[in-house]
């Protein structure tokens, strides 16, 4: 059965978040044949169709019906931002009640990357990000975060082959509606993107990663960890106050018992607040003999904080220590700086320009 309450908005069917199976349903209970739902989900989901009106080969009476019952998710760009140093792509979408996203195209050797949004804003409050700073607005309804990908791949005309949940918004906060979203990024039906070329990130809802390890996916965990002791971390993420720093490292050894999917750390290194040797080996006595990966992020400076990166010699230092430990460390390259430095301060500028 459908829950309507979640796949409807102003309560009409929010038809691009229907699995193939409630589509039939939904379909014949407006009175036409199955195989139109067939032919719907493929414009939608795999010929990423703007309107109803690109489904020439339905009804002109039942595309009529749909519009009637039904709504259709298809962000309008506000504005699109391409960085001469690395190609890398920011697009700033507005959703039908007004409220704005930013998603981001990453080109790599290995294929497109994008990053999208899981919520408009996010009450997580952690620190240095600049996504969080005006709370929470709502949480995306799955056909709003998918049609992020969607619109991406219909403008631009390249492939996406991976998908990051690390734009705005705590995915976890948003559960249900990113299950389904997830559900339908990988259906063979859809862009069919591989589970395992998606990483779901989190600042760390441990009952939540539990649950999503109970779904045996094949997608990656990223954990926003950010610091090497309880203590440190709420400085940096009021989250932590919520969650022991122990019980959120058995989440993720969980997480990893069940999907035998190696868990990211990611790690922003602030100067003078988690960024010297001590805390390197503290972290690395703290993952002790996990399997995992760490990606350490030179934090991004936000204007409204004062946090700044350390200087290039203290974040290798910083990795060398971890990798004397015999861990897996990655420096997340920066991409694209000259287009809107830190996450979410796009929008934020956009939202401040219009009020
Ligand atoms: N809510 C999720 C995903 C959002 S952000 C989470 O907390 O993981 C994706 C990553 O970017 C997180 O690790 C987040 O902590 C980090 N991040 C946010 N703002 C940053 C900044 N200014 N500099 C460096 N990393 C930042």
């Amino acid at each position: 059965m459908v829950k309507r309450m979640e796949t409807k908005t102003n309560s009409k069917l929010d038809l691009k978040s229907l699995t193939r199976e409630e589509l039939i349903t939904e379909v014949t209970a407006l009175g036409e044949k199955p195989f139109r739902a067939g032919q719907m989900y493929q414009w939608m989901h795999q010929k990423l169709a703007r309107d109803y009106d690109e489904m020439t080969n339905l009804p002109k009476a039942f595309r009529e019906t749909l519009r009637e019952h039904g709504t259709y998710t298809a962000h309008t760009l506000l504005e699109r931002r391409i960085s001469k140093v690395d190609g890398t792509e920011k697009f700033l979408f507005g959703l039908s009640d007004g409220n704005v996203i930013e998603s981001v195209l990453m080109r790599y050797q290995f294929g497109n990357s994008v990053c999208i949004s899981s919520q408009a804003g996010c009450r997580m409050g952690c620190r240095f990000c600049a996504s969080t700073i005006g709370g929470l607005t709502r949480n995306l309804l799955p056909s709003e975060m998918l049609d992020q990908v969607y619109a991406i791949q219909r403008m631009t005309g390249e492939r996406v082959s991976h998908v990051v949940v690390m734009g705005t918004g705590e995915p976890l906060d948003n559960y249900e509606n990113l299950l389904r979203f997830l559900k339908l990024l990988t259906d063979e039906n859809g862009l069919h993107i591989s589970q395992r070329n998606i990483t779901v990130s989190t600042c760390g809802l441990t009952e939540r990663i539990r649950e999503l390890a109970d779904e045996k996916l094949q997608i990656t965990l990223a954990l926003s960890l950010h610091a090497p002791s309880q203590e440190k971390r709420r400085e940096l993420m009021p989250v932590a106050y919520k969650y022991e720093l122990g019980e959120v490292l058995d989440a993720c050894r969980y997480y990893f018992e069940q999907t035998g999917r190696r868990v990211t750390f990611e790690y922003s290194l602030v100067d003078g607040v988690n960024a010297s040797e001590e805390d390197a080996r503290r972290l690395a006595g703290l993952l002790g003999n996990m399997n995992c990966h760490i990606n350490l992020i030179p934090v991004n400076p936000v204007s409204e904080r004062k946090y700044v990166q350390p200087d290039r010699r203290r974040i290798l230092a910083f990795k060398n220590v971890l990798e004397n430990c015999g861990k897996t460390v990655t420096i997340r390259r920066e991409m694209g700086r000259d287009i809107a430095g830190a996450c979410g301060q796009l929008r934020k500028g956009y939202m401040e320009k219009g009020s």
